[in-house]
């Protein structure tokens, strides 16, 4: 058995609950992660920070780290997905003025290796690998979360951050499975030195086709293209995270676009072309039962259209570290986090739903789309945000 005490148990290892668990470290709350994976790792593909979600990392001190694994886009622009020309450009060199924190995009193993670095340095032991999540029992001195194999971990709240397919959701609320959501998106990493010099210009562009969506943008420092196309699709039956892609396919799924895109897709890496069903489940009414709640997809998965999932389990992570620090390691604090956070998640949920439709009409919607999204979504800062 291992006792936190007057800790927190994490179940899973993503993102979002390596944020938490650095969070609550830094307000000395004792964490343990518990994680089913044998090892630490993350899916080969890019993700974009917008400033709410950078903000929120820069505040965990991970500003100067974040700065050297990031690429800042100097301009982000639309494309005519028939001919690639540029129709509109957005300069996200200004999101720093304007928001307070910069527009990042990166390569997801850098951000997860960052943060678990980060975890490690507070508590070389902070992570429990092989430790499969099956059930839990609460009392009025704390909760006890059980694994396949017997191990027992006590400590004083729970918090599931295991992703789309939670096992602590299904405990707390039954089971339901998530539902296809019809988009298919193809991911693949492009080596730059690949393509013609100063060919991805600007370095993140998006075009938007008849019921497809595509989107291109640097890592690495500019070494590597990360794209991902987004298609319509009725027939997916592949519950996989990531199951491999061919070229072939990405390109049929897009016949008629640009040469850009062409090339790009044409010059993936050996091995780096992925696809996945998008699924996902309704905005839930409730995230907490007394001792355990819920954070990231395991509380509100959500399509990628806005590009936030990731950016709602930073915040969630800081609103929950915030909480425990107003209200001790008590049943109060994640009611008092789930009051701050279910209605901003679920409403990014909705909209990111609803930007899914209007990204995928039938006809090209380029001249439509705007660039750069929403401010409200960028401007939401989990750092100062009101607290019961
Ligand atoms: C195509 C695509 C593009 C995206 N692009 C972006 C983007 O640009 N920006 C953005 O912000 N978001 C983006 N997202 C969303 C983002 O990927 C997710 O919202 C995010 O990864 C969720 O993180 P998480 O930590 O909540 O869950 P996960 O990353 O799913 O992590 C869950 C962890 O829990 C572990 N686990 C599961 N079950 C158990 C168990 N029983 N016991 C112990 N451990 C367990 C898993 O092994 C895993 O390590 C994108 C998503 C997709 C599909």
């Amino acid at each position: 058995m291992r006792d936190e005490g007057n800790g927190a148990i994490i179940i899973g290892a993503g993102l979002g609950g390596l944020v938490a668990a650095l969070a609550l470290q830094r307000g000395g709350v004792p964490v343990r992660v518990f994680e089913k994976a044998g090892e630490l790792g993350e899916v080969g593909a890019g993700i974009s920070l917008a400033p709410n979600a950078t903000r929120a990392l820069i505040a965990l001190g991970l500003g100067p780290e974040l700065k050297k694994i990031a690429n800042s886009p100097k301009g982000m622009g639309r494309k005519d997905y028939a001919t690639g020309v540029l129709r509109a450009l957005d300069d996200s060199t200004g999101y720093q003025k304007k928001y307070g924190a910069p527009y990042y995009q990166l390569h997801r193993a850098d951000l997860h290796a960052l943060l678990v670095d980060a975890v490690r340095g507070h508590d070389r032991d902070a992570i429990a690998l092989d430790h499969d999540f099956v059930s839990y029992a609460a009392d009025d001195d704390g909760v006890a979360a059980h694994f396949v194999g017997g191990a027992v971990a006590r400590g004083a709240l729970l918090i599931g951050c295991d992703g789309l397919k939670s096992v602590l959701r299904g405990l707390m609320w039954g089971v339901d499975q998530p539902r296809y959501l019809g988009y298919v998106a193809y991911r693949g990493l492009t080596p730059t030195a690949s393509l013609p010099p100063g060919y991805v210009t600007p370095d993140a562009a998006s075009c938007h086709g008849p019921g497809t969506h595509f989107t291109r943008y640097l890592i690495r420092g500019g070494e590597t293209v990360n794209y991902v196309g987004f298609a319509r699709r009725d027939d997916w039956v592949d519950d996989g995270w990531s199951v491999p892609a061919t070229v072939d396919e990405v390109l049929e799924s897009f016949a008629g676009w640009n040469d850009e895109l062409r090339l790009i897709v044409n010059n993936t890496e050996a091995g780096r072309c992925h696809k996945w069903g998008m699924f996902g489940r309704k905005p839930m009414p409730h995230w907490t039962q007394g001792r355990a709640t819920l954070l990231g997809d395991a509380a509100h998965p959500m399509l990628p259209f806005l590009g936030q999932g990731v950016s709602m389990a930073i915040e969630d992570g800081i609103v929950l570290a915030r909480a425990i620090a107003k209200h001790g390691i008590t049943p109060a604090a994640l009611v008092s986090y789930e009051t701050a956070r279910r209605p901003r998640a679920n409403d990014i949920v909705e909209r990111s739903a609803a930007r899914g439709e209007q990204v995928h009409r039938p006809s090209d919607s380029t001249d439509e789309m705007s660039v750069g999204l929403p401010p409200d979504i960028f401007s939401y800062d989990a750092v100062n945000v009101p607290l019961s």
